[in-house]
């Protein structure tokens, strides 16, 4: 069995004649928690969305638990989807409709958690992510930096090992980014998950075990 998480090779992406991504490998062990940062328009997102498999690459392999994602079948990315990755997003999509708890029951109940169960956990996080007297708030009666805390939240409640942050921060002010950066990397949050966070945050890139420069299309280690 294999220790990494996710393993990329040699990975290729172009959008018509522009070549993005250029010949880049990264691999991400269990509990990991890597920081990518890049100019804007350096491809983070680019990167990102190929290793989650958001994207097609034009080159390169993916292996997730060392398995490779070139032979993945439909079901098996709605298993990966559903238990093995998730993702925050600089301003992720939450139920406009649904409260805070609610988005999480969703999340959980489609990765098949049974309903006491979930309820018990959507409460805890909720709890830990310092949102207890909110959970009944629909999105838009969250502040920015509230409505990143319920993504993030959403994002861990599953038996995910993985988690892909797209500027997590990146919409947030000063206090809302300092309380979630520390959210990240102080709780007991993400204790046994990996992380890869893309960001321009310096601080957030300080506080991540491996950060690595994409620059010309590939990562360097930094
Ligand atoms: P970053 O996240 O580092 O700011 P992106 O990965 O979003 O950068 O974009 C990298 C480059 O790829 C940019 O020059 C952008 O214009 C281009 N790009 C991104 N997505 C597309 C797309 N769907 N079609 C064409 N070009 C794209
Ligand atoms: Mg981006």
């Amino acid at each position: 069995m294999s220790s990494y998480v996710m393993e990329a090779e040699n990975l290729y992406k172009k959008y018509g004649d522009l070549e993005i991504i250029k010949g880049t490998s990264l691999k991400i062990k269990e509990g990991e928690k890597v920081a990518i940062v890049g100019k804007s328009g350096s491809g983070k997102s680019t990167l990102l969305n190929l290793l989650a498999l958001l994207d097609r690459k034009d080159g390169g392999k993916i292996y997730y638990s060392g398995k490779d994602s070139d032979d993945f079948k439909d079901e098996e990315i709605v298993r990966l989807r559903k238990g093995v990755i998730s993702f925050v997003f600089q301003n992720s999509l939450l139920f406009e409709d649904f409260s805070a708890k609610e988005n999480i029951l969703l999340t959980l109940s489609i990765s098949g958690i049974g309903k006491k169960e979930a309820e018990e956990r959507s409460e805890s996080l909720l709890s830990l992510v310092g949102l207890k007297d909110r959970m009944n708030h629909r999105p838009r009666e969250l502040s920015g930096g509230e409505r990143q805390r319920v993504a993030i939240a959403r994002a861990v409640s599953t038996s995910s090992s993985l988690i892909f942050f797209d500027e997590p921060t990146g919409s947030l002010d000063e206090e809302a980014k300092k309380s979630v950066e520390d959210l990240l990397f102080s709780s007991s949050l993400l204790e046994k998950k990996a992380a890869l966070i893309v960001t321009h945050d310096k601080d957030l890139k300080d506080r991540a075990d491996t950060a690595y420069l994409l620059r010309g299309g590939r990562l360097e280690k930094i």
